[in-house]
C-alpha cells in the first residue's frame, strides 16, 4: 500500500520530481506554495523553497 504524501517540501531543484510524486501518490492536481517554514527538502538536505499540497 502506498504512503500518502499530503504535503511535500521541496527545494528549487526538486520541484518537478515532487510534483510527479504528488500526482502519483494523491492522483490530484498539486498546488505549489511558497514554503514559509524552515523545513528541509524531501529529496536532499537543502532548505525547502516550496510546499506542494
Ligand atoms: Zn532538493
Amino acid at each position: 500500500m502506498k504512503e500518502k504524501h499530503e504535503k511535500i517540501y521541496t527545494c528549487m531543484e526538486h520541484v518537478e520530481q515532487a510534483i510527479d510524486d504528488y500526482v502519483n501518490y494523491n492522483e490530484a492536481a498539486p498546488q505549489l506554495n511558497k514554503a514559509d517554514e524552515e523545513e528541509k527538502c524531501a529529496y536532499c538536505q537543502k532548505t525547502s523553497e516550496y510546499l506542494i499540497k
